[in-house]
């Protein structure tokens, strides 16, 4: 089935900022991931990085060192699966010791339950947990082969360490889990979790699947109902593209919605990628990008400055249609990190 695209739109001139340099970095810790979600990777599990090409955690701590030197403030990791990285709690560690504004995960969560504890100990701040379905046997068919029970058990797990913000992100998909979007946000609110919903991009896998399951925001919304007030939405301040409703019953409750097929969000992208082998990138919907050096991973101070400017010389410029550039499909999430 194939459905009519929304009209694109560009990003309104309230959200524009000045762009200077890169204040937000997104780190690939891992291209692994034990999920193979329909709309990011292949069924199989192959094609990884070799172990040697992957950075290692001194390499990711003098690079984010680097990196905070020159400005950048805020860091999410993510991946491919982060909790699959054995040294994940030791990485967080050494990031939180650069005493950044803001240290913050994107995970499945299957192995949250274990780790959450080791994390927030270590200077996790903000946790992002993706559930595309409520329903355990749609989630297995969606993530090929996904446990809902671990995930919600890493959630609980999330939820008792007190982390200061926990959201969910929901890639709604026609015909698959959009009639689950009602029961998604009173849930994550009864949990006091802020709940996001993300249109399908066509980013990687995504790129097969995007123009016959996209929902677009305007539709979530619609299909809402009377929970939340419509409108434009707000974003925050320094936090990514999402924009946000507000509950309809006044309670400052909140739902996310993250628009990268029908709207754009590139004038005003603060945001760099690091991937997993060390490659800064300016776009998640570009494989272009500067390798870092063996200086800028081996801590050799002012060595990631001039890796860190090219690729923010690399960014598109605002007539950029980010993830509907003919480029995203050919682009690994797992890889760059989602
Ligand atoms: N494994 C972690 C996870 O599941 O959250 C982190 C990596 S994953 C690539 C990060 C986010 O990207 C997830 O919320 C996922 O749903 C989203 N994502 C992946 N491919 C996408 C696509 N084609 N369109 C929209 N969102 C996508």
């Amino acid at each position: 089935m194939n459905v009519a695209l929304p009209m694109f739109r560009e990003t309104t001139g309230a959200v524009m900022v000045e762009r200077a340099s890169a204040r937000l970095v997104r780190i690939s810790l891992t291209d692994r991931c034990d999920m193979a979600c329909v709309y990011c990777r292949p069924a199989e599990r192959s094609a990884y990085l070799p172990a040697e090409e992957r950075l290692t955690v001194a390499e990711w701590e003098s690079v984010l060192r680097g990196l905070r030197a020159e400005g950048v403030r805020r860091v999410r990791i993510t991946g491919g699966e982060p909790l699959l990285h054995r040294d994940v709690v030791e990485v967080v560690r050494r990031v939180a010791a650069l005493d950044m504004d803001d240290l913050a995960m994107t995970t499945n969560a299957s192995r949250l339950e274990a780790l959450a504890a080791p994390l927030r100990a270590a200077g996790l701040q903000r946790l992002t947990v993706s559930i595309d379905s409520l329903d355990p046997a749609r989630f297995a068919s969606i993530t090929r082969g996904g446990e809902l029970p671990a995930v919600l058990a890493g959630l609980d797990a999330a939820l008792a360490q007190g982390f200061e913000e926990v959201k969910t992100n929901t890639v709604v998909l026609r015909g698959i889990n959009d009639d689950e979007l009602p029961a998604l946000v009173r849930w994550a609110w009864s949990l006091g979790v802020t709940p996001r919903f993300i249109e399908v991009m066509g980013v990687g896998e995504g790129g097969n699947i995007w123009r016959e399951r996209l929902v677009s925001r305007d539709e979530m919304i619609a299909t809402l109902g009377g929970l939340v007030v419509a409108g434009d939405g707000a974003r925050d301040d320094d936090r990514g593209p999402a924009r946000y409703l507000r509950a309809a019953d006044g309670s400052g409750r909140r739902v996310g919605f993250i628009t990268g097929s029908t709207d754009t969000y590139c004038a005003g992208c603060d945001r760099l990628r690091v991937t997993s082998d060390g490659t800064v990138r300016p776009c998640l919907a570009t494989e272009e990008g500067v390798e870092l050096t063996e200086e800028g991973k081996a801590g050799v101070p002012g060595a990631v400055a001039a890796t860190l400017r090219e690729a923010w010389e690399m960014k598109p410029d605002a007539s950029w249609k980010g993830c509907t550039e003919v480029t995203a499909r050919a682009v690994s999430m797992l890889k760059t990190g989602g």
